[in-house]
């Protein structure tokens, strides 16, 4: 998008897309033509420096409070100024090698001879525009997203920068480059990456990140538009000193176990008394993590603050969304995936993926991480840096796992992160403890063995047999296909078409044996479910994840007991320090005096 030097005549000056909306809103008379990317516009006033816009086009980062806009006084300028900047413009074009031939000139805006045509009362229209507000308010919106409000409010696409121009020159909004220049680095920031593409456009050397690109392509000739988070004000607000966590879950049709009630309480504690900025929730597996959590979110919505419940995955986020709804029916919580076309309404409670986490900027005052530890969540910097973004600057963060990584396990001993345990299942039995089976897997004998196993196995339920590879899924699929003929065998990996409609036959009883990577090793309940976990010992399994294959067993009420076997050549450290977790967690549990089992 071409943006304009603007300025008035009592010699101030700033940006916008629009030169016309700048005489509307703020008195702007004169713009500088051609219109080049915000970035050039940037770069060329910094040149000057002890001359600032009057509307800073770039916000601080987090640490400044977003209501703070720098309003430097006006700085004294005059014609020779502006010969100055056009002077800089013209040279600029040509260092850059731009290939656009206009003529450098100021022009004056006037209402007769407005250069766009827009509808000025639509721009004036007060209720459309608190309407804007409230939809784009903590958002982050990338030129190719713009398409999507102007459709919601029923305006055109000059009306909507027109309102945008508003919200900036009132100080709420900042238009941003998308690339930020650190040193000779550039940083999208959108997605903080520096991983980018480079290209020659019109304007010359062009970049395109390639970090967000899964949720709308981005280059340097664009911009970003924030809205900072407007704290409503004039609404009641529920005094959290005086409200305890059980009075809110007596709100909700919500059972609570002894051991969550004391998790719930415990949250509470961290976030409200000790106003913990980052919390470590470490559930068992099949604890009930998820809900521990309502308390917490209903308080935070009766305050009328935004809560957003993030997680690495798509069907996690599907999954948890219902169960929130059903809890809080007097809110209408917006699901972001990916998997449904954008929706602009705003809302208190948001659910998403840590990828569309991307499209907020300071919007949450609590956020709920699901399954922290998850691919690709884990290990990504981007997504982390999404989270970290989308938290206001007063904001708190609730981590959820039963398998945290050393990184987060690190900032809790250094105190970074305060930690809170749910060590017991809802239905009061300790998590199965993996057993170990030494096997090569290699050779007839081998699988006469693992029959054998499996035989045990599927007298007490359908059997998920855990590979590490693909090419193992499609092996194993075959070799246990002749060795149970009777059986219904089936197999499945995360780019396996008929991969949904296999996992649903499996979840119906309709699949006996279902050998599959890691795609099941989380948030799936299957009644009566046991696990085998054939090469065990392999490089690609870390305690983290052999704790979650054999977390699968045992998780409903009705089957509460279960088998998880490690079949395995050579021991690990990963399986030893998986077994440690379990038991780790099954003994704390029956400290707590939690378990029945
Ligand atoms: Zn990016």
């Amino acid at each position: 998008m071409l943006f304009y030097i603007l300025a008035k005549d009592n010699e101030e000056f700033c940006f916008s897309p629009l030169p016309s909306a700048g005489l509307i809103l703020g008195g702007w008379t004169r713009y500088l033509s051609p219109g080049l990317p915000l970035e050039k516009l940037l770069a060329i006033t910094a040149e000057l420096p002890d001359k600032k816009p009057t509307v800073q086009p770039v916000s601080a980062q987090p640490a400044t409070p977003p209501f703070s806009p720098v309003l430097p006084s006006a700085p004294v300028i005059n014609r020779d100024f502006e010969n100055k900047l056009a002077q800089k413009l013209t040279k600029r074009m040509k260092k850059e090698n731009m290939g656009v031939r206009e003529k450098v000139w100021w022009q004056n805006i006037s209402r007769e001879a407005l250069p766009e045509a827009f509808n000025i009362e639509v721009l004036q229209n007060e209720t459309i525009y608190q309407k804007f507000l409230r939809m784009a308010e903590g958002r982050q919106l990338a030129e190719n997203e713009f398409w999507i409000v102007e459709k919601e409010l029923g305006v055109s696409t000059k009306e909507l920068l027109g309102f945008m121009q508003k919200a900036v020159q009132s100080g709420n909004a900042a238009w941003l480059p998308i690339f930020e220049q650190v040193r000779s680095t550039y940083f999208c920031r959108r997605c903080g990456s520096s991983h980018y593409e480079e290209w020659p456009s019109l304007y010359g050397d062009t970049y395109t990140c390639l970090d967000c690109r899964e949720i709308g392509p981005l280059n340097s000739l664009q911009i970003l538009f924030r809205l900072h988070s407007v704290d409503v004000v004039g609404q009641t607000q529920m005094d959290t000193d005086k409200c305890e966590p059980d009075q809110t879950v007596r709100n909700y049709s919500l059972e609570f176990t002894f051991a969550q009630e004391k998790t719930a309480g415990e949250l509470w504690q961290q976030v409200h008394r000790q106003k913990a900025k980052e919390t470590l929730l470490w559930a068992a597996c099949g604890a009930g993590k998820t809900e521990v959590c309502f308390p917490l979110i209903d308080s935070f919505l009766r305050q009328n603050k935004k809560v957003l419940f993030a997680a690495p995955r798509q069907d996690v986020v599907h999954d948890v969304q219902p169960r929130l709804q059903k809890n809080f029916l007097e809110y209408n919580i917006k699901i972001l995936s990916g998997a449904l076309p954008q929706d602009m309404e705003p809302s208190k409670l948001t659910v998403a993926t840590t990828h569309q986490v991307l499209r907020f900027y300071q919007a949450f005052h609590l956020i709920i991480l699901d399954e922290t530890d998850a691919y690709p969540y884990e290990g990504s910097s981007v997504l982390e840096y999404g989270i970290r973004q989308a938290l206001r600057p007063d904001g708190q963060i609730i981590c959820l796992t039963a398998t945290p990584s050393a990184k987060i396990l690190s900032r809790v001993k250094s105190r970074e992160c305060t930690i809170v345990r749910l060590p017991a299942r809802h239905h009061g039995f300790p998590v199965p403890v993996p057993e170990w089976q030494k096997n090569r897997l290699t050779g007839d004998r081998s699988v006469v063995k693992l029959k054998k196993i499996l035989l045990e196995l599927i007298t007490d339920g359908p059997i998920l047999v855990f590979v590490p590879t693909v090419a193992l899924v499609k092996e194993w699929t075959g070799v246990l296909k002749t060795a149970f003929g009777d059986l219904c065998v089936e197999g499945s990996w995360s780019s396996d078409a008929a991969r949904r409609k296999k996992t649903v036959l499996f979840r119906q009883g309709d699949i006996d044996i279902f050998v599959c990577t890691s795609i099941l090793e989380r948030g799936i309940t299957i009644k009566g479910v046991q696990v085998a976990v054939l090469f065990a010992d392999h490089a690609l399994y870390d305690a983290r994840a052999l704790v979650q294959m054999a977390g699968r067993t045992g998780r409903s009420a009705e089957c509460p007991v279960g088998r998880a076997v490690f079949i395995y050549a050579k021991q690990t450290r990963a399986m030893i320090e998986a077994n440690r977790w379990i038991q780790d967690q099954n003994r704390l549990a029956e400290e707590w005096g939690c378990l029945n089992g």
